[in-house]
């Protein structure tokens, strides 16, 4: 008798760890974070322009980051397989144009490429195969047109300073979603609007409001410097 309650004890409790298991996600949705190249380059650290040349005036790729409700996130997921340009042959073009680097010393990209594909893009392995998840940056990111957005409400890139308030509700107003808003300072130690982040399903479909709060400092009033 006694053994039969100690079987039965045993397959409970798999099947609770079974249960937790299959419940426990990869992640639970993603950012994507867009970065603003003047504000790279008129820093202390400054950039350097890829080997392609000088980017075009609008906000670059910096990653598409899963992560969890809790805040925190998923990285390095799986060293077996790591980035392979060949799987992104086709976007090429558009990665050089919409995901350029501005890491020093000049380079092709595929550093910053490789880097956030191991880091980042491997966790949601389960999801997007490597090209679908570089696609699905660059398809999110011509969908969201953020510079678009803000210039059409008068916020131009030349050096003029807004709110984050009035960047945050111009954003959420003319293109559904309230981002987050990263600030670093330029050599004078201004203020300025460096990232953008917006948050994504977790299938990588469509944007949604963000499920937590991401806490970057900024001045009330920052600097939306020229390129
Ligand atoms: P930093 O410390 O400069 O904010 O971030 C350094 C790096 O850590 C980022 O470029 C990114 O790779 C990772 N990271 C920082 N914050 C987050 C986050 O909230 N979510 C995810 N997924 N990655 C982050
Ligand atoms: P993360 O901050 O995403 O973990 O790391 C970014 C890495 O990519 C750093 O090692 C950085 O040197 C490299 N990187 C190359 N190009 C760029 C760029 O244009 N912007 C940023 N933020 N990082 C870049």
């Amino acid at each position: 008798m006694e053994s039969k309650i100690h079987l039965l004890l045993i397959k409970l409790l798999t099947l609770h760890s079974l249960l937790v298991l299959s419940s426990s996600q990869d992640f639970d949705f993603f950012y994507l974070v867009l970065q603003w190249p003047g504000s790279q380059c008129d820093t202390k650290s400054s950039c350097c322009y890829p080997i392609t040349g000088k980017p075009k005036l609008d906000f670059g790729i910096h990653g598409l980051w899963p992560n969890w409700k809790n805040g925190s996130y998923p990285s390095n997921c799986d060293s077996t397989n790591p980035f392979d340009a060949f799987e992104i042959l086709d976007l090429m073009c558009q990665m050089e144009s919409e995901w350029p680097t501005l890491s020093c010393p000049s380079n092709d990209g595929l550093k910053f490429w490789s880097h956030e594909w191991n880091k980042h893009g491997a966790c949601s392995e389960s999801i997007l195969d490597q090209h679908e998840y570089f696609l699905t940056a660059l398809n999110l990111k011509t969908e969201i047109n953020l510079l678009g957005a803000l210039e059409d409400a008068g916020m131009n890139p030349n050096g003029s300073a807004y709110s984050v308030t009035s960047i945050r509700g111009t954003i959420k107003e003319a293109r559904g979603y309230t981002p987050w808003i990263e600030c670093n300072r330029d050599v004078s130690g201004n203020s300025q609007l460096y990232q953008i982040y917006l948050c994504v399903d977790s299938s990588g479909s469509r944007f949604i409001e963000c499920p937590v709060i991401l806490a970057k400092k900024c001045s009330t009033s920052i600097k939306f410097p020229s390129f």
